[in-house]
């Protein structure tokens, strides 16, 4: 591991470049690049081709350009008074989570600050975080950044359940954090009440704050029920959630997030987050209040859209001769490669972008570097597509697959 703070975040997400001591963008932009490059369909970055409701984007202009306000000057650090009523809103309405919007909720800069922030202000130097592999990559780089070491318990196909065991055996004195991401990126699996109650008690007994990344919460699909953890015995002085407008309202470039949990644990990662960014855009955080208070049927019509998308994409990777997995969640499906090809999934996913015209995620971008040098790790076969897509695009994607496979 380098020792520089910036080189110990790149190396600690699998985007250190040792030969050139250079940072290397992020495996999504990294993959979107080539997409663009070799002129392919992208699958690879999770965004939707749509660009999120039209009324929730009228209202972010006209917040801009009115002068009732929010005006276009420095809302408060821990976010608009109106943004974070509606946080702990939503949290009553959908899932009877009772939060005091004063000091239950901090607006982050997008999910990704406020995983940041919770990483930083818990993960102490030398301690151990641990998480399910594979995880997503700005843990990876956090946790390196705080000096922390991350430790691993596998998911594994073809449920990719939280393996309650395997993460009692892993956690430690020496553990600082448990992190969670249920509905999981990008396995889709969907952690049960049980499964969140155990992995609660667990931390509670070794002292540990579990942070819970809740991004997906709104894209379960089948009626699968979402379990926040903050309905969860025992969380109230042990968990942060988090989560974002990105994903609930296909608006990913919009960037708006939230912390919740006690007041004492919110206030500590606010010791982190306000020298991050301090604060952003008010006109994103006020059109995302509007979403959050009432969603106008955006929610259940956008479940429906990727559970069809889904259904087709499975059947289509089926007939492709790949072995994909069934998500219960998300924007993701993982396929195993190993079903059409000797290779990786990195090197296979190198040459569907340049000869099928299809740009996909290997899994092994998603681990520890110690993982992808295991040959038999069934992880480092894994190619994980994207399906927020128009169902013509990925029929597109399915037939250059099909062909090229074949
Ligand atoms: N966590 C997970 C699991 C994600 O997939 C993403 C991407 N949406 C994020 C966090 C980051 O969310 P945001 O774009 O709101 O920063
Ligand atoms: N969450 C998106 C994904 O998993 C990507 C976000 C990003 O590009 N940082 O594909």
């Amino acid at each position: 591991m380098p020792s520089l703070p910036w080189a110990r975040a790149a190396a600690g997400a699998n985007t250190y470049d040792h030969a050139a001591e250079a940072v290397l963008p992020t495996v999504y932009e990294r993959t979107t690049a080539a997409a663009m490059k070799a002129e392919a369909i992208n699958l690879g970055q999770g965004f939707p081709d749509g660009e999120g409701p039209q009324w929730m984007r009228a209202a972010a202009a006209e917040a801009i350009t009115s002068d009732a306000g929010p005006t276009n000057q420095y809302p408060p650090g821990i976010g608009l008074p109106v943004l974070r009523d509606a946080v702990a809103a939503h949290q009553e309405a959908h899932y009877g989570i009772t939060l005091d919007p004063a000091h239950q909720v901090l607006f982050t800069t997008g999910a990704t600050e406020g995983i940041a922030a919770s990483i930083l202000s818990f993960a102490e130097p030398s301690s151990e975080v641990v998480a399910f592999e594979p995880w997503y990559d700005s843990y990876g780089a956090m946790v390196a950044l705080a000096g922390a070491e991350l430790r691993t318990v596998p998911l594994e196909a073809p449920e990719f359940r939280p393996d309650i065991a395997g993460l009692r055996a892993a956690v430690t004195e020496r553990t600082s954090m448990i992190l969670l991401n249920s509905p999981h990126n990008p396995t889709g699996a969907v952690f049960t009440a049980e499964e969140m109650t155990e992995i609660v008690a667990i931390a509670r007994q070794a002292g540990a704050v579990v942070m819970s990344d809740e991004v997906y919460e709104h894209l379960t699909f089948d009626a699968a029920p979402h379990t926040p953890v903050l309905s969860v015995p025992g969380a109230e002085d042990t968990a942060v959630a988090v989560s974002s407008v990105g994903k609930s309202f296909s608006l990913t470039g919009w960037k708006v997030g939230w912390v919740t949990g006690s007041a004492s644990l919110v206030n500590r990662v606010r010791g982190v987050k306000q020298f991050l960014s301090f604060t952003s855009a008010p006109a994103y955080q006020w059109a995302t209040a509007q979403g959050l208070e009432d969603d106008r049927g955006f929610f259940a019509e956008n479940q429906q859209q990727l559970q069809g998308a889904r259904d087709m994409v499975m059947s289509g990777l089926t007939a492709t001769g790949l072995r994909p997995f069934r998500p219960a969640a998300g924007y993701f499906i993982l396929a195993d490669v190993s079903a059409v090809t000797d290779k990786t999934a990195a090197e296979f996913a190198a040459e569907l972008v340049e000869h099928a015209g299809v740009g996909a995620i290997p899994v092994s971008a998603l681990t520890l570097p110690s993982t992808q040098q295991e040959p038999d790790n069934a992880l480092n076969y894994l190619l994980r597509f994207a399906f927020c897509k128009d169902d013509e695009v990925l029929e597109r994607a399915l037939s250059r697959l099909g062909k090229w496979i074949r």
